[in-house]
């Protein structure tokens, strides 16, 4: 049964449309990854993913990445956080993220650097950019990216970065969303000729439920995907 009614249908079909997006731009299917966002979704629909097969999610907080991390000890999931970040959060993020995309500021780098040395680890990360005007996003600016890269290669060596993310306006307009995630991949391009010594920046995550498509056309290596795959949210989420 693929009914979108189901979860198993929505996931199936969100995977047939990423590879049918992979087929127009020229890319391989395996060179985009779907991150599953289970932000406000409850125990019982991450175990419904797991089913299908999904391990890796994407949360906004960490209250709620501490909560579900606890109800599904020991069953080799990781968590992403993808959400802003309060620097005085730092270190729960440190003890329960896997893995941290919505890194924006040099405060919060240095205060995860902290943490994690203290926890004796190290977290990758992806620097969150801000490729829209819109006041409400957040994001380091463009032109600070490259600053920023290299003081974290020297300076928070417990900071494995591996890429750039972003959001991309919320517009009805193609034109405009696609212009956000060719920015961000061009961003990335002049980067990797600067060359900095311990950054990678493989990867870009860019694309959620309702424009994940013109992403992987303009580069996308990883689409957040929530509510096509969970079904709409019931409370609210500020981003
Ligand atoms: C909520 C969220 C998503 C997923 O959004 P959907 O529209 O539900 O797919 C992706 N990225 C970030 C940063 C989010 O906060």
């Amino acid at each position: 049964m693929t009914a979108v009614d189901t979860m198993a249908g929505r996931l199936a079909q969100i995977q047939q449309r990423i590879t049918q997006a992979c087929e127009r731009a020229g890319r391989h299917p395996d060179s985009v990854t779907l991150l599953p966002v289970s932000k406000t979704f409850d125990v019982e629909s991450i175990r419904e993913a797991m089913s299908l097969g999904l391990t890796r999610f994407g949360e906004n907080k960490t209250q709620e990445i501490r909560q579900k991390a606890a109800a599904l000890a020991g069953q080799g999931l990781q968590w992403v956080l993808i959400g802003h970040l309060q620097t005085n959060k730092a270190k729960d993020a440190a003890r329960d993220a896997t893995e941290v995309q919505s890194l924006d500021r040099p405060d919060l780098a240095e205060a995860l650097h902290r943490r994690l040395q203290n926890e004796g680890r190290t977290l990758d990360v992806l620097v969150q950019v801000k490729t829209s005007s819109e006041p409400s996003k957040y994001g380091m600016a463009p032109e600070d990216v490259s600053a920023f890269l290299r003081r974290i290669a020297t300076e928070f060596p417990t900071l494995r970065v591996r890429g750039l993310m972003t959001l991309a306006v919320n517009s009805p307009d193609p034109a405009e969303v696609r212009a956000c995630f060719r920015a961000l991949r061009e961003l990335r391009d002049r980067l990797v000729q600067e060359n900095i010594a311990g950054v990678s920046l493989d990867r870009l995550s860019m694309g959620m439920s309702g424009d994940f498509e013109l992403a992987i056309e303009e580069g996308s290596t990883e689409v957040r995907i929530g509510t096509a795959i969970f079904g709409a949210r019931t409370y609210p989420d500020p981003q």
